[in-house]
């Protein structure tokens, strides 16, 4: 009997879906914060617990959890499953770097307590990162340790406008060359900010730019000289005025604006790729999804983490004319979608990319597995599936 684990429901690949029947394991009663550990600045929770209930816990006590999906309905178990990343990757990592342990229930009954809450462990293989993006196909998670960090004094949002994106993503490796450790750097384009606008009636506070990065500041006090540098360095690669947001509402604003974007090109969207290119090649990829958008007249309004190569370029039922979205534009979506999906992951290959920097393969992604990490990685994954799994009932026909 095949059985789904199902988080927060909230993947972005079909990850959850339980596409061979079966039973669907709803892991929302799992749903408690067990301790916050000051001394080790841990937090032990249940899988079932949403990140907007677990960041209140954690703030209030003083700490900080920077791991952040744009989507804050996702369970803890569900972001160790998929390695979930977000904005704060580039200054923080992956969710990977932040689990110390975790209890997992094993297909035929097995329950292992994996790591501890320690800061180092070298004791054999490391199991605990095999089970990290495991999507649901290793172990069921019940239960975690993260590591925590003390919670930032201040924080700063920027928007720097840019005339063109290529401007904008330029920017970024001056940003980090320069040691001046951001957040958070986002980029997107106006297209993508003017439909949020109008979908979701929420409002971006600068106006009139092509292209825009988003940078997150942690400051220690409120003073500090790296502000007045990353305003340089935008300037100096083409920005206009920095727009600040101070205040945390300000804040919260602007970047749940980000949050939602994905939320205004749904309606539209056949897909949303994942694309991860080392970060020397970002903008390169992006300019081939413009010639693309060009050569088959859709629109791929694309965004992403530009601190950490994370590309999320949208697949659209949507055409592209005199270098704007045409919504009424009639074409075969169904037969150009694995056109322009095949196009863009080559490019993505081609860069020394992979399909996906955070959302992990699930069912959406399967077929360019073997493709980008060939044959005989697939069939060591597939061995270690079988070791764990021998009769194959945890999330059958994902991934492989
Ligand atoms: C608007 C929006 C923005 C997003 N932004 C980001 C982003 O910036 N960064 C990012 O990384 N992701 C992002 N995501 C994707 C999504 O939030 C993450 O993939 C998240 O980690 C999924 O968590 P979930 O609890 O919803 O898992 P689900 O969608 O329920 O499941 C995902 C996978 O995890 C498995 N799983 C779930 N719970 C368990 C468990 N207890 N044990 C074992 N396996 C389990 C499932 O079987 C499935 O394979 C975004 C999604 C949306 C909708």
């Amino acid at each position: 009997m095949p059985v789904t684990a199902r988080g927060g429901g909230t993947g972005l690949c079909g990850g959850c879906v339980p596409s061979p029947g079966g039973i669907v394991l709803l892991m929302d009663r799992l749903n408690r914060v067990l301790e916050v550990d000051k001394d080790n600045l841990m937090v032990t929770a249940e899988a079932g617990v949403r990140l907007c209930d677990l960041y209140p816990v954690i703030e209030k006590e003083g700490f900080f959890f920077p791991p952040h999906p744009g989507e804050e309905t996702a369970m803890v178990g569900g972001v160790i499953a998929t390695n979930a990343g977000g904005s704060r990757t580039v200054r923080y990592g992956t969710v990977r770097t932040f689990l110390r342990a975790v209890e997992v229930v094993l297909p035929q009954g097995d329950i292992l307590q994996v790591g501890g809450k320690l800061v180092k462990n070298s004791t054999g293989f490391n199991l605990l990162h095999l089970f990290v993006g495991s999507e649901g196909l290793l172990g069921v998670f019940t239960k975690a340790t993260l590591a925590l960090l003390p919670k930032p004094r201040h924080t700063l949002t920027l928007i720097a406008p840019y005339p063109s994106i290529a401007d904008a993503i330029r920017t970024v490796p001056e940003i980090i060359r320069r040691d001046l450790q951001p957040l958070a750097v986002e980029f997107m384009e106006q297209d993508s900010v003017e439909l949020t606008e109008r979908q979701l009636h929420r409002s971006w506070p600068v106006k009139g730019s092509q292209a825009y990065l988003l940078i997150i500041m942690d400051l220690p006090g409120d003073d500090d000289p790296r502000v007045e540098e990353i305003a340089a360095v935008c300037q100096a690669h083409g920005s206009g005025d920095l727009f600040v947001a101070e205040t945390p509402d300000k804040q919260r604003e602007v970047l749940e604006f980000r949050s939602q974007m994905y939320a205004a090109l749904k309606p539209w969207c056949m897909e949303i790729l994942d694309i991860v290119v080392p970060r020397s090649e970002i903008a390169g990829h992006v300019e081939a999804v413009h010639a693309l958008e060009r050569e088959y007249k859709a629109w791929l309004p694309t965004y992403g983490h530009a601190g950490d190569g994370n590309v999320h370029s949208h697949i659209m039922r949507v055409g592209f004319r005199d270098g704007k979205p045409d919504f009424e534009a009639k074409a075969d979506w169904d037969a150009l979608y694995p056109v322009l999906r095949n196009k863009l992951h080559e490019d993505a290959r081609r860069r020394g990319g992979m399909i996906s920097g955070e959302h992990g393969i699930g069912l959406a992604k399967k077929e360019y597995l073997r493709e980008f990490v060939g044959p005989r990685q697939v069939a060591l994954m597939q061995g270690i599936k079988r070791l764990l799994d021998p009769n194959n009932i945890l999330n059958p026909g994902k991934m492989f």
